[in-house]
This record gives C-alpha cells, sequence and structure tokens, in this order.
C-alpha cells in the first residue's frame, strides 16, 4: 500500500477549479515546506474575500494549462517561489522552470502575481521569483501586484505578511469585491481516533511506501529513502567545546551511485524527551492512533501528514521553530495555551531532511558516503538550549546499538558542484570549517586520477580552523596528501592563534601572484563551501581585489 495516495493523481488543475469553484491557484515551489505553507495560508485567505483557493504543486498538473486560467471568471494565479542553491528552481518547481524557459506560451488576459522567497546573503538572490515574475509578462499575463521579496537572512515571515496585507486589498480592488469579513475556519482537518486498526496499517515514520523500511526496495530516492548502516561515527576535533564528527553511511547493496561534490540528505527524527514533554504538557496519549482528514473532500491534501498514525509519530515528524523558541518552549512559557494535540499536528510543518556535503569519492569509496558536520547547539535568550535536530541525532547514531546496526534514512542529491572534466585543469578549494566536506571527495578523487597514471592539475587548498590543535579537520589526511603530492598546496588559516584574525582570504591574498598565475593562465578552477552569510562573500571579494590588482579585470570561472 502506497502512502501516496493521500494525493489523488489529476493533472488538469484547470479542470479541478471548474469542478470545486475555485477562482484562485496558488503554485508553489519549495524545498523545505515554507513555500508550501504560505501557499496554504494564501488559499485559505481567499474564503474571506468571498472566493476560493487551492494550492497546487507544479510539479503534480499539467501547467501548459496556465494560458486557460481565463477561462475561469475572476481567477488569479499566484506563485510562491523559493530559490535554491545557485539561484536554481526548487526541485518540484524545475520542470515548470525548464518549460517556461522554452516555452512560446501566450498567457495574455491570465493575472498574477508572484512571492518569492531567498536569502539575500547568496548572490541569486530570489532569483527564481524574479525570473517567474519577468517571464510570465513577457509572455503576456498581466502583472496585478508587485512581486513580493521574502528574506529569510531578515524576517521571511514579516515580508510574507506585509506583502499579503497589501495584496489582498489590490485583488479586491481590481475585482470589485469587498471583504466579507468571514474569517476562514481556523481548523482545516478534523481528528478521527481509531481504535480497531491493525497495527501494520498505521504509518509509523517511513517516507513514501508503508513498511518501506523493514522492506526495503531499490531505487532509493527522496520518497523511499535507504537506511543506510552507520559504519564509523568519530569526533574530529581534538579539543574545545564543540562537537565536529565524521560519519561514514554504507551503502553496499543499495545500487545507489554519487558523485564527488553531490549531496546526501539525511532524514532525522525529534528528540524523544521533548516530543514525550509536549505529551505530558497537553495531558495525552502519544501512542493513540489517529488521522486527520481535511475538512475539504475536493482538496489535494487529504491529511497533513500520513494517517492513520499516532500523536508520537506525528510528533516526531514534525517540529516547529519560532526563532528560537521551539514548540516545547512555546507551551511551557505559555501555560494558558494548551491547543488540542491534533490542532498542533495540524499546523506543525513536516520534519524535513537534511542535506550534507558528501565528504568522500566515489572512486575510492564505491560503498561508503562519508559526511563531516557540526553538531548545533545554541543558547537562546530564554536561557535554554536548543540542539540541532538532524546532527544531534546523527551524533549518537554509533555503528552498533546493543548489537544492531545502526541505520540513517538517506538519499543522495545531485550538485552543481563538480570537479573539472579536464583532470589537468588546476583547481583552487577555499573551505573553512566544515566547508571542508566536499573537498576531502575531491582531494581523494585527484589522488585516485593521479593513480590511474593521469595528468593532473595543480590541487590547491584553502582551509580554516579556529586552533590548529583544536579543529583542524582531517589534519593527518591532509599532511598525507601534501606529502605525496596530491595537495600541491595545503594553506591553513588559524584563526585564533594570534591575537589578530587570520582567515582563508588572507592568505589568499597573501599568495595572490600564485593565485593569479593559476586562474588566468592555468584556467583553474575555484571552489568555495562552507558559511555563506559572510566568509563567501569575503572570499570572492578577496579574488575580485586579486583580479583587479593583478589582472586589471575579472575572469569569471566556476562559481559553487
Ligand atoms: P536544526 O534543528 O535545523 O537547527 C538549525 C537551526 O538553528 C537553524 O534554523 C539555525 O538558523 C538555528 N541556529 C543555529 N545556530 C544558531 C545560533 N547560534 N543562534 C540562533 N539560531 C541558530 N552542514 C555541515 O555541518 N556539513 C556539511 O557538509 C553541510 N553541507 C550542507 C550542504 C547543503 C547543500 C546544505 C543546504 C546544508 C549543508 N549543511 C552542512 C547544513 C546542514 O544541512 C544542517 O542545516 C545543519 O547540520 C543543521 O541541522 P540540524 O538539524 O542539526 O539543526
Ligand atoms: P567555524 O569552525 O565556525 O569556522 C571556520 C573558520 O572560518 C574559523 O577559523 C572562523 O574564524 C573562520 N571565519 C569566520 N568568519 C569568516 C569570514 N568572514 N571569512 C573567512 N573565514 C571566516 O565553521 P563551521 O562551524 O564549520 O561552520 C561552517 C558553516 O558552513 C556551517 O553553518 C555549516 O552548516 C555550513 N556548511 C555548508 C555547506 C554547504 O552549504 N554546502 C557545507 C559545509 C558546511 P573565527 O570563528 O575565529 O572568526
Amino acid at each position: 500500500k502506497k502512502l501516496e495516495p493521500q494525493t489523488t493523481r489529476e493533472t488538469s488543475f484547470i479542470g479541478k477549479m471548474k469542478k470545486t469553484g475555485k477562482n484562485i491557484v496558488v503554485f508553489y515551489g519549495s524545498q523545505t515546506g515554507t513555500g508550501e505553507e504560505f501557499a496554504n495560508r494564501l488559499a485559505k485567505d481567499a474564503h474571506r474575500y468571498g472566493m476560493k483557493g487551492m494550492a497546487a504543486d507544479p510539479e503534480e498538473y499539467d501547467m501548459s494549462e496556465l494560458s486557460r486560467l481565463t477561462e475561469i471568471e475572476n481567477s488569479i494565479a499566484i506563485f510562491c517561489l523559493a530559490t535554491y542553491g545557485e539561484g536554481d528552481p526548487t526541485d518540484n518547481a524545475q520542470d515548470f522552470y525548464d518549460w517556461l524557459q522554452e516555452g512560446d506560451a501566450d498567457f495574455s488576459g491570465v493575472k498574477y502575481t508572484v512571492f518569492a522567497l531567498g536569502n539575500k546573503t547568496y548572490e541569486h538572490y530570489n532569483a527564481m521569483g524574479k525570473y517567474v515574475d519577468k517571464r510570465l509578462a513577457e509572455l503576456g499575463a498581466q502583472r496585478i501586484f508587485d512581486l513580493g521579496m521574502g528574506d529569510d537572512d531578515g524576517n521571511l515571515e514579516e515580508d510574507f505578511v506585509s506583502w499579503r496585507e497589501q495584496f489582498w486589498p489590490a485583488v479586491c480592488e481590481h475585482f470589485g469585491v469587498e471583504a466579507t469579513g468571514e474569517e476562514s475556519s481556523i481548523r482545516q482537518y478534523e481528528l478521527k481516533v481509531h481504535s480497531d486498526l491493525n497495527m501494520n496499517k498505521i504509518y509509523t515514520g517511513e517516507l513514501g511506501r508503508l513498511m518501506s523500511f523493514e522492506n526495503q526496495k531499490p531505487p532509493f530516492d527522496s520518497k523511499n529513502p535507504f537506511l543506510a548502516a552507520v559504519t564509523v561515527n568519530r569526533k574530529l576535533n581534538k579539543a574545545g567545546d564543540r562537537h565536529l564528527m565524521h560519519l561514514e553511511l554504507d551503502i553496499t547493496g543499495s545500487k545507489i551511485r554519487y558523485e564527488s561534490g553531490d549531496h546526501v540528505a539525511v532524514y532525522p527524527i525529534n528528540d524523544s524527551v521533548i516530543v514525550n514533554q509536549i505529551g505530558d504538557l497537553l495531558g495525552v496519549d502519544l501512542d493513540m492512533v489517529i488521522s486527520l482528514n481535511n475538512l475539504d473532500e475536493e482538496s489535494n491534501k487529504k491529511h497533513p501528514f500520513p494517517c492513520p498514525s499516532t500523536y508520537r509519530t506525528a510528533l516526531y515528524q514534525s517540529w516547529v521553530l519560532d526563532s528560537c523558541r521551539n514548540i516545547l518552549a512555546i507551551l511551557e512559557d505559555l501555560p494558558s495555551l494548551r491547543p488540542p494535540i491534533d490542532h498542533l499536528c495540524e499546523l506543525l510543518p513536516r520534519l524535513q531532511a537534511r542535506y550534507y556535503s558528501i565528504a568522500s569519492s566515489s572512486k575510492v569509496h564505491p560503498n561508503s558516503i562519508h559526511i563531516c558536520a557540526v553538531v548545533v547547539e545554541y543558547e537562546t535568550k530564554t536561557g535554554r538550549v536548543n540542539k540541532g535536530v538532524a546532527t544531534n541525532w546523527l551524533k549518537n547514531k554509533m555503528p552498533t546499538d546493543n548489537g544492531h546496526k545502526t541505520t540513517v534514512p538517506m538519499y543522495i542529491r545531485k550538485s552543481q558542484f563538480r570537479l573539472p572534466f579536464k583532470s589537468t585543469n588546476p583547481v583552487i578549494m577555499v573551505g573553512p570549517g566544515t566547508g571542508i566536506a566536499p573537498f576531502m571527495g575531491f582531494v581523494q578523487e585527484r589522488g585516485w586520477l593521479k593513480e590511474q597514471g593521469k595528468d593532473v592539475g595543480d590541487t590547491v587548498l584553502y582551509y580554516g580552523c579556529r586552533y590548529k590543535n583544536e579543529d583542524f579537520l582531517y589534519q593527518e589526511d591532509l599532511e598525507e596528501f601534501e606529502k605525496t603530492g596530491v595537495l600541491t598546496a595545503l594553506n591553513v588559516a588559524f584563526s585564533r592563534d594570534q591575537a589578530e584574525k587570520v582567515y582563508v582570504q588572507h592568505l589568499l591574498k597573501k599568495n595572490k601572484e600564485a593565485v593569479w598565475r593559476l586562474v588566468h593562465s592555468d584556467n583553474a578552477h575555484i571552489y568555495i563551501c562552507g558559511d555563506a552569510r559572510n566568509m563567501a562573500r569575503d572570499v570572492q571579494n578577496a579574488f575580485y581585489e586579486i583580479a583587479e590588482e593583478l589582472g586589471g579585470r575579472y575572469s569569471q570561472d566556476v562559481w559553487s
């Protein structure tokens, strides 16, 4: 039995809108669920203005029908679109994006607006939202409200709410309608408690197919993750308060293939201590078997998560972080707030997979995927210690537990982060902290190429950490690579071993002649990995400055 049929397969959204009397369709491009959540909220809002909305995943519908939206009176297409990675669309909006680019559709008469979700610290801020906004207009559609720009580095929720507050009055004015003053029903799902269900019909946290964790069948992907055995889990740092870790996941027999530079996605589960505390605070039996059924029978989304299930499973799957206050902290801090737990389950977003840059080369380790990660743990303003879900869960995943193999559900996400096609091209890799991860794979692969007798260009690494004796990750391996000539230069910036900060970009500048020669004369590829907020921008600027000073111009190469 597939868990999927919560989404009934109908690819005509126009047909569906007509059948169900909807005039507003809200398409979302969502990777982690926020875009989808915003779309659901907008679809629900429509009710207040005497209209009817539906949220829709562009991957599930025939988007070429968009030009037919004019067949529906007073209709609007709203797009909530996140930008992912290097200005890319989210996976579920990729086909729509490709089609828009190629297509020459005529959208005359189609009314639309776009809300973009992104992060200002990235170079391609809201690229996807901006593109669709512009492209739809080019193809003749009518923009009825300005593009909204959501910045996750600032306050995405606030950006969304203030955009939406202006958007609806504009829609009302456009169609000459008034708000009905009717608040949409607070609840979208109704609770059903089951007492007589066979336990093997109950969702227990697997993805895709029921029992798929007991019964693993390839191919493995985001809806059918492979349970990879943890074969190594060791602490990398020699001292300090933090916990940096190296994990190895065994993919033997899974038929999973990866390339250096790909990402591995890991599905974590929530801390049982927190889940139990929520149960206690709300006074419920977490093992009660329940379904949450959508009150709107026509909705694509029959349940907020696969049902029937238990409250315990729902909470393991769902999690909310309101700034730094998680749901438990909210319940603890507001004693009068005791929502029915089924309502809480309706509102919480489902727990998402976390991505890690693969820290190994498939040429050297075809059956194993390495992860280098830092355990997230920080004190919040309320004095609580918040722990990152995935990293703390992974930290405790030792290879065996009571004699049983420990496994983690995972799949591979392909990336554009690739070594140059020609091995003779030099590479300059800049990866401070855990940003070293993909470069462990790259260096292993360059070593392997050399062993195969290939001509391999210069392989230069700029790595940075806090203290030489504390968090110089993979020190022994890197020094060995340098000794054997696989790494032609190992430059390490220790930021806190002296009074003034020394960062990777300082070393780049110190070596500017050599850097410029590699980039300019030898066609080196440049790679940067790690903290996108400050480091990547500063390093990029250092390259620009070197180019300006020595080259008089900047010739851009691979920026990943
Ligand atoms: P979560 O439970 O998701 O908690 C993190 C949350 O805490 C975030 O909302 C964050 O904003 C917040 N937060 C963190 N610190 C603070 C603080 N001091 N104050 C306030 N809020 C804070 N990570 C690696 O370690 N290694 C990698 O190789 C790696 N590769 C990645 C590749 C890609 C493509 C992407 C998208 C991410 C990568 N990451 C990597 C990050 C990784 O996916 C996770 O985001 C990270 O491990 C945290 O997950 P978590 O579940 O432990 O934390
Ligand atoms: P870290 O140990 O805190 O920092 C590594 C080094 O970088 C330290 O020496 C630090 O110095 C220095 N640094 C700080 N600001 C810098 C700047 N502006 N320019 C250059 N160097 C700077 O790093 P971490 O804990 O590993 O965190 C790295 C981040 O990258 C994490 O958020 C992780 O999730 C992310 N990551 C992302 C990917 C990906 O997206 N593909 C992959 C791997 C990791 P000081 O602290 O002394 O100032």
